[in-house]
């Protein structure tokens, strides 16, 4: 367990489907193997603990527009119960309409019930999934993804919006390009992370970044469904809280 507890946690996304984003905190992410990623440090398996910082994280929601993202560097799943209820509540008394969770592949079946669950309350939950690229061999023999050969007709039964991650050894224009139309062909929203160095075997590619910031940011950073994070707190959670 690895916890900074000064991260910062709540931010609000103004521009391009506004929304309030919080950083919880949860059991953990069950995968754990993806090669580029190591934000599952970020977690607790003590979840009295983790409930009492998604508490205070949550009583920063105001609902100002009526939508809020949850990230907890895993899966929804990883949530306790009681962190689930005060979401509920949380949207009931804030008029949140439209919640957002992330979801790794294996938890796919577990979808469908908390999209009824949600729903039954006037609640739009929306699932976002890490797929980084719909190139399946790539994918699961240099990331480990742990998706198999899920292609884009599979992963939109259960995803309403994909992460994809670019900037890595390997990458074309041609691959980065064909990875972002074929998340907007069946898919909601897309959020392009451009790969940051981090304690994970997988590098970022200067001449891949360098590429895309040429052929491809210029295209895609007004679409009003494409996210761009250039750096992975650009969505203001996960960096160093401001002294409070
Ligand atoms: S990218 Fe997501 S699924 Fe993969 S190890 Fe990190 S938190 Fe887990």
């Amino acid at each position: 367990m690895n916890i900074d507890p000064i991260l910062q946690r709540y931010s609000v996304i103004r521009e391009k489907n506004p929304r309030e984003i919080v950083l919880l905190r949860g059991s953990g992410c069950r995968w754990r193997r993806c090669r580029f990623c190591d934000y599952h440090t970020d977690f607790s398996k003590d979840s009295a603990e983790n409930y009492r910082l998604n508490h205070s994280v949550l009583a920063q929601v105001t609902g100002k527009y009526h939508a809020l993202e949850v990230i907890n560097s895993g899966s929804f799943t990883d949530l306790d119960e009681a962190t689930i209820s005060l979401l509920k509540q949380t949207c009931f008394e804030k008029e949140i309409s439209r919640l957002h969770f992330e979801c790794h592949w294996m938890h796919r079946q577990s979808i469908p019930y908390c999209k009824e669950d949600f729903a039954s309350l006037g609640i739009c939950v929306k699932i976002k999934m890490g797929v980084e690229t719909f190139h399946t061999l790539f994918r699961e023999s240099y990331l480990d993804k742990g998706m198999g050969d899920a292609s884009a007709q599979e992963i939109a039964r259960y995803a309403d919006e994909v992460c994809l991650l670019q900037g890595i050894p390997g990458q074309t224009v041609e691959s980065m390009r064909h990875d972002i139309e074929t998340g907007l062909e069946y898919f909601e929203r897309v959020c392009i992370n451009i790969m940051q160095k981090n304690s994970r075997p997988i590098l970022p590619d200067p001449a891949v970044v360098s590429l895309f910031m040429q052929e491809l940011y210029p295209k895609y950073r007004e679409n009003p469904r494409v996210d761009i994070l250039l750096q992975n707190t650009d969505f203001g959670v996960g960096g160093a809280a401001d002294a409070q």
